[in-house]
C-alpha cells in the first residue's frame, strides 16, 4: 500500500497561447475521496481529464500510487472513469456493455463473468443484465456507467459530474449510493461536481478551483468554517 494514492506536481494546460490551468499542486491519499468543485469553466474536467490521461499536460507530472503515469496511455494508468453523458452502447444489453471493456483487454471469460456478477450486485443492477439501455431508467443507466469502471478494478476512480443529468430525488439517492460504493470499495475517488451539496457532503477532501487555480483545499468542514477568501465563501457558502 502506498500511502499517496494520486500526486500532481505544477500541471499546467494551455489549449492553443491560452493557459487554462496554471501549476495545480495537490496530493490525494489513497483510498480518500476527494472532490473538486467549482464554476462553470474553472477548469475541473481539464484536470481531471488530464489525470486520466485523456488529455495531455502542458507541463507538471501526475504520479498514481507512486508510479509516474504523465507519459502513459490511459489504460495503463489504473484509472477508470465515469462521465456525465452516460455513453453506453445502445446496441449491447447491460451485460455486454460491463463486459466490453475486459473483453477487448482479453480478460479472460470466467473473470469477466465473476466481475461481472460481483458488480452488478454491489449497485443492485443483477434483474437488469439482459435489458438495453434503452430499457433503463435514467438512474440505472448511471448504474451501468457506474459498473463499467468497477468491473475494471481500478486503483482510482474518476466521476465527471455523473449525477448532472439525473433528476434531484434521483440525484440525492445516487449521492448516498456513490458513498456508499466508496466505503465498500475503498478506493481513491476523485470527484468533479459545481453542487456544493455533493461537494459537503461526499468529499474527505474539497478541493475549490477557480479559473484554472486552488483556491482552497481542505476537508468539508475547514473549508466550510475557515474558507480562504471571499470567494470560497461565497461559493461554498451560498445556497443553491
Ligand atoms: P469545467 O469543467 O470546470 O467547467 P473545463 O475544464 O471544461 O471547465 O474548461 C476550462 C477552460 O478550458 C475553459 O475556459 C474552457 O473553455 C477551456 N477549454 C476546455 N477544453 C478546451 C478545448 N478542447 N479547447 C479549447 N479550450 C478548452
Ligand atoms: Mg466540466
Amino acid at each position: 500500500m502506498h500511502e499517496t494514492g494520486v500526486v500532481l506536481t505544477d500541471i499546467r494546460k494551455s489549449f492553443g497561447s491560452l493557459e487554462v490551468i496554471h501549476g495545480i499542486d495537490l496530493r490525494i491519499a489513497e483510498g480518500s475521496f476527494v472532490v473538486f468543485v467549482g464554476p462553470s469553466g474553472c477548469g475541473k474536467s481539464t484536470l481531471l481529464r488530464m489525470i486520466a490521461g485523456l488529455e495531455e499536460v502542458t507541463d507538471g507530472e501526475i504520479e498514481i500510487k507512486g508510479r509516474n503515469v504523465t507519459d502513459l496511455d490511459p489504460s495503463d494508468r489504473g484509472i477508470a472513469m465515469v462521465f456525465q453523458s452516460y455513453a453506453l452502447y445502445p446496441h449491447m444489453s447491460v451485460r455486454e456493455n460491463l463486459a466490453f471493456g475486459l473483453k477487448m483487454a482479453r480478460t479472460e471469460t470466467a473473470e469477466i463473468e465473476a466481475r461481472v456478477k460481483a458488480a452488478s450486485a454491489i449497485l443492485k443492477i443483477d434483474h437488469l443484465l439482459d435489458r438495453r439501455p434503452g430499457q433503463l431508467s435514467g438512474g440505472q443507466r448511471q448504474r451501468v456507467a457506474i459498473g463499467r469502471a468497477i468491473v475494471r478494478k481500478p486503483d482510482v476512480f474518476l466521476f465527471d459530474e455523473p449525477l448532472s443529468n439525473l433528476d434531484a430525488e434521483l440525484r440525492v439517492s445516487m449521492r448516498i449510493e456513490i458513498a456508499r460504493l466508496h466505503r465498500e470499495l475503498g478506493n481513491t475517488m476523485i470527484y468533479v461536481t459545481h453542487d456544493q451539496t455533493e461537494a459537503m457532503t461526499l468529499a474527505d477532501k474539497i478541493v475549490v478551483l477557480r479559473d484554472g487555480r486552488i483556491e482552497q483545499a481542505g476537508t468539508p468542514r475547514e473549508v466550510y468554517e475557515n474558507p480562504a477568501n471571499i470567494f470560497v465563501a461565497g461559493f461554498i457558502g451560498s445556497p443553491r
